[in-house]
């Protein structure tokens, strides 16, 4: 079964991957990933890449192993990691793709730096010019400024960064290679009968649960951050894959419809703004309205004005965007303040 073919695509490579899990770059295989991207990019395709591989870069570069030396404790390992290897990530794309003849250009993004609707168009606009412009951009997270996302043990999360890459370009497609071949009703490592789901229409439950089993871990973010960043990229209506990158001319045959990995279709409408408010990554506060407001706003479709509102949370100003509870804790939507 074949599906139409996107035009502008954003792909994501996982550490894992990127490494072949040796903890070191994989020249070779990155460069048959390069290989794929140019092809399609001479076809007039519109690709943008979100890479990790920076912190294992770096990790290589600097000789050290997984677990910090006594010496090393203290120092913001991760960033240092991160800050090495980024520059050693961008080399190795930029004499990848040359023989190629196509430049590439590195744009390091942070969640909050794409909080608020200036930072949003900024970093839109850049994006868009480099693929007007024929460039293709090499998209990290900025992990020296990003510190919160390298606390809880996991190096940042690229899975959401490229959902909300995907909805700041208008992506058509986005692209979740990892190192196995999509989401399965339960690890396939361990259980025989476990089958791979091919697509999927709607993010319920029960696809969360069966990302929440230990498949999760057999890539750097895990299923549960890539379904996550699925749901985002969805709901602003991008089409999402996840599939291994191992498999022969995956990128090409994604882009001409082939039907591999899991497919997410989209659910929701493709509105820039809309999108923007929907990622969730932008609220600067919260209001709890009374009854009749909810009311007014979820049926009669209208503005809140300030009488219905009973409690508010937060720092924001006008034209920031809030959450909105009803009176039981229920998010009803999100909305711009005037
Ligand atoms: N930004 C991290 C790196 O380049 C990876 C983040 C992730 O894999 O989610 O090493």
């Amino acid at each position: 079964m074949t599906q139409s073919r996107p035009r502008r695509i954003v792909l994501k490579f996982g550490t894992n991957l990127l490494t072949s899990g040796q903890g070191r770059l994989d020249i070779d295989f990155m460069s048959s990933l390069v290989a794929q991207v140019a092809g399609l990019h001479r076809e007039g395709y519109e690709v943008l890449i979100v890479s990790s591989g920076a912190v294992a870069a770096g990790r290589h570069k600097l000789g050290l192993s997984k677990e910090p030396t006594q010496e090393l404790k203290g120092i913001p390992l991760k960033q240092v990691l991160a800050a090495v290897g980024q520059s050693r990530l961008m080399k190795t794309y930029e004499e990848l793709f040359e023989p190629h003849q196509i430049t590439v250009a590195q744009a390091l993004l942070t969640r909050s730096g794409l909080t608020d609707r200036a930072g949003y168009l900024n970093a839109r606009n850049t994006l868009l010019a480099l693929m007007e412009m024929g460039i293709i951009g090499v998209i990290n997270e900025n992990d020296v400024v990003a510190v919160e996302e390298l606390e809880d043990g996991r190096f940042g999360d690229n899975d959401n960064l490229s959902a909300m890459v995907a909805n700041l370009v208008d992506a058509d497609l986005l692209v979740l290679l990892t190192d196995i071949g999509g989401l399965y009703t339960a690890d396939p490592h361990c259980h025989a009968e476990a089958r791979l789901i091919p697509e999927i229409t709607e993010i319920t439950p029960e696809v969360e649960a069966a990302a929440a089993g230990p498949q999760s871990k057999s890539s750097t973010g895990g299923m549960i951050t890539k379904i996550e960043a699925a749901k985002l990229a969805c709901s602003s209506g991008v089409t999402v894959v996840i599939a291994s990158g191992r498999e022969p001319d995956i990128i090409t045959r994604l882009a001409r419809g082939e039907a591999i990995g899991t497919r997410f279709l989209p659910s929701g409408k493709r509105e820039s703004r809309a999108r923007w408010m929907i990622s969730g990554l932008c609220t600067r506060g919260q209001l709890t309205i009374d009854d009749g407001a909810a009311k007014a706003l979820s049926r009669q479709k209208r503005s809140l004005l300030a009488a219905g509102i009973k409690k508010v949370d937060g720092d924001f100003e006008r034209g920031d965007i809030v959450d909105i509870f009803d009176g039981a804790g229920l998010k009803l939507g999100s909305g711009i303040s005037n």
